[in-house]
């Protein structure tokens, strides 16, 4: 199970260049493949690979495409390459080293969508990469890949990069619409989808990084062969992200459905040191907790959400069996409670009050009712906001809850026992 697709010659020196990402068959004959094809039969194609999105959601990307209005008008292509998600580092890398992946996906996505203007809105965090995506944009352009009658053709694209300021929720596919639009980014209330009304009120195909970079391997490859990788239902590879407590942290290119221990212990090294896995975060901090007697799952979007998680963005964040579950939830609580952009009550409050939860836990005031408490806020906030930035620390937090609740019991009691030792010392 070790087929690589996006980081095939990911390391080649040389890469982010025109005349090494050509060397290496990028854009010519498979780009000229996808311009030549009707539109719709480009979409088909799309659909018929199976890919689904690998910012996190895993919607089908050909599907998604599909929605978009016909006929003419304004149209736009929008690249989610804002990766706020904890835990995840993939498409740095990509738009690192193979900058040129993206965009010519990005030709590809456009001319699928009918959109001539183009934008790849990255975290603000990510200066080098910006500039990277930048300096490719302008060979592709020199090279006539982009801007009017691309290939000599009739399409035409332009492409800008937008940076973000830093703010989680400018990853959410409508806060980061309005980000680009010059507001407070701000989650929009859906529908309707930006298929239908997005950028500037125009249909607007937005998509993940990695999704959009995988374009050019489907068309090469042809869909019915892509769609022979993977497994049902979780076709193709995927980037993920493994970090926290392993010994080989860093980015890795896996067939979807390997055995989730064979990423975690194979290919990151495990914990180490006679420690053992005690949780785990299978896509990014947002998704509901595994334990170690989950390493067997496969890994792909279907096994995962029958366990009640997510494949997410594809981060494994890993937590041995010496660290407290306290403290990793009152850290996920806190960054979310944080990056609430405060729109809707349920996220702003139950954020909040989750994290003033953990904090008592924490100081010794809390009681085991309060873990009962805490799991109706989660309860309340899921499914009740704007969007899944509450379920986002709703989820995790009430796997923990619910899975380690033994654990938060006895960190009460210790707690609560120091606390009041600390109180006698000092009265006596
Ligand atoms: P979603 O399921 O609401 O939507 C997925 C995509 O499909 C969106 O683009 C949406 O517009 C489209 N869509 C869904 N139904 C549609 C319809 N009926 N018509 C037209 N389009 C439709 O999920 P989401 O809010 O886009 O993403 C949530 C996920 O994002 C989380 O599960 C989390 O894993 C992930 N996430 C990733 C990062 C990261 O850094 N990669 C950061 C935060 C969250």
């Amino acid at each position: 199970m070790s087929q690589k697709i996006l980081f095939k010659n990911i390391d080649e020196p040389g890469l982010a260049t025109l005349d090494v990402y050509r060397a290496r068959g990028g854009y010519g004959d498979r780009l000229r493949k996808a311009l030549s094809m009707p539109k719709d039969a480009l979409v088909e194609e799309l659909k018929a690979s199976g890919l689904r999105g690998r910012g996190g959601a895993g919607f089908s990307m050909g599907t998604k495409a599909s929605f978009l209005p016909k006929g003419q008008m304004d149209k736009y292509l929008v690249c989610n390459a804002d990766e706020s998600e904890p835990g995840t580092f993939k498409d740095r890398e990509l738009m690192q080293k193979c900058p040129h992946m993206l965009i010519e996906g990005m030709i590809i996505a456009a001319y699928a969508a009918g959109a001539n203007k183009a934008f790849i809105y990255i975290r603000g965090e990510y200066q080098q990469q910006a500039e990277i995506l930048e300096r490719a944009i302008e060979e592709a352009k020199a090279a006539g890949l982009l801007g009017d009658r691309l290939m000599g053709t009739d399409t035409s694209l332009t492409l800008w990069v937008h940076r973000g300021a830093g703010a989680y929720i400018c990853g959410e596919e409508t806060g980061l619409l309005d980000s680009l639009e010059g507001k407070r980014g701000n989650p929009r209330l859906k529908p309707p989808f930006p298929a239908n009304q997005g950028l500037y009120q125009g249909p607007t195909l937005i998509n993940n990084v990695e999704t959009l970079a995988t374009l050019p391997h489907i068309i090469e490859m042809g869909a019915s062969e892509y769609a022979k990788i993977g497994v049902q239902n979780s076709t193709g590879t995927k980037l993920i992200s493994i970090s926290g407590h392993v010994m080989r942290p860093g980015n890795y290119e896996i067939e979807l459905g390997m055995s989730s221990r064979d990423i975690i212990y194979g290919l990151a090294g495990g914990p180490g040191d006679g420690r053992s896995v005690k949780m785990w975060f299978p896509g990014g901090s947002s998704s509901p907790v595994l334990t170690g007697d989950d390493l067997d799952l496969p890994y792909d979007f279907d096994s995962m959400a029958k366990a009640g998680t997510m494949l997410g963005s594809g981060a494994i964040i890993i937590v041995d069996d010496q660290t407290s579950v306290v403290d990793v939830a009152l850290k996920t609580a806190q960054f979310y409670r944080h990056e609430s952009c405060g729109k809707c009550t349920p996220c702003r409050e139950g954020t909040n009050w989750t994290v003033k939860m953990l904090e008592r836990i924490k100081s010794g005031e809390a009681t085991p009712m309060d873990l009962d408490l805490m799991a109706s806020v989660c309860e309340n906030i899921i499914g009740h906001c704007l969007c899944v930035l509450g379920d986002a620390m709703a989820m995790p937090i009430g796997s923990m809850v619910k899975k380690f609740r033994t654990e938060f019991e006895e960190y009460i009691e210790m707690a609560r026992a120091r606390a009041e030792r600390e109180l006698m010392a000092g009265l006596s």
